[in-house]
């Protein structure tokens, strides 16, 4: 499977793609960790991504898509899918992933798309900020990463969804049950991807589940 997640900061995006990679046996490729390894290890490139991480803003997509490029082709390399989590983030990454995967023949077979509240998402990053220490989740920075996701990364969304592509599911349920409901719905489509021609899929929307269940 070959797969984009698309959700905004704190929807679980890192604990629900490393799910999907262990269940489809496909490689993670977290931008935001790579971008992370990266400045811990001071690496040139760390060195030059770190205040954009640290104010939350996003780094250029030239960078971000040469470091894409390269584990998309690796995957290719190694006959697997992938999950890439964390990119695109706005409209110039989607086309030009788009464009890198269709030359290498990985385009994405289905986008992901969590959706949550603001409200909740800022708990949560908030709670993350306590445990994790990590840098860019202060209540100053969690904002701003939320505006651009708004801004910026949410737009993208429509897009697949005329794809034809797009699965949508309810990140504010426990995290246990988003898992299921996802791995339900990808399992459902893993014979369709490579049958049924781009101009016929039709996107799924699951957010309604958890209330149609009585969840809510
Ligand atoms: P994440 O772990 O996905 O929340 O990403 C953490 C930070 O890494 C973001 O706030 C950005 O600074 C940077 N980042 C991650 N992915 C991208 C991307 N596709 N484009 C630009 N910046 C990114």
């Amino acid at each position: 499977m070959r797969i984009l997640l698309v959700a905004p900061p704190g929807a679980g995006k890192g604990t629900q793609g490393a799910l999907i990679a262990t269940h489809f046996d496909v490689p993670h490729i977290a931008t935001g960790d790579l971008l992370r390894d990266h400045v811990a290890r001071r690496t040139p490139l760390g060195l030059a991504v770190q205040d954009c991480l640290d104010r939350g803003e996003l780094v250029s997509d030239e960078i971000v898509l040469n470091i894409v490029r390269d584990e998309v082709e690796k995957a290719k390399r190694e006959g697997r899918g992938y999950v890439l989590d964390g990119m695109p983030r706005n409209m110039t990454q989607a086309r030009a992933i788009y464009q890198i995967a269709r030359t290498l023949d990985m385009t994405a077979q289905v986008v992901l798309h969590l959706v949550a509240d603001d409200d909740e998402l800022v708990r949560r990053l908030l709670a993350r900020a306590a445990l994790e220490h990590r840098t860019d989740d202060t209540e100053e920075v969690v904002r701003r990463r939320l505006a651009i996701y708004h801004d910026v990364t949410h737009p993208i969304v429509d897009w697949y969804d005329q794809r034809g592509i797009l699965v949508a599911v309810d990140a504010m349920q426990p995290v246990d049950r988003v898992a299921r409901q996802i791995l339900t719905a990808l399992e459902a489509m893993r014979p369709l991807v490579n049958l049924v021609p781009e101009s016929a899929r039709q996107s799924i929307d699951l957010t309604g589940l958890g209330k149609a269940f009585g969840n809510h």
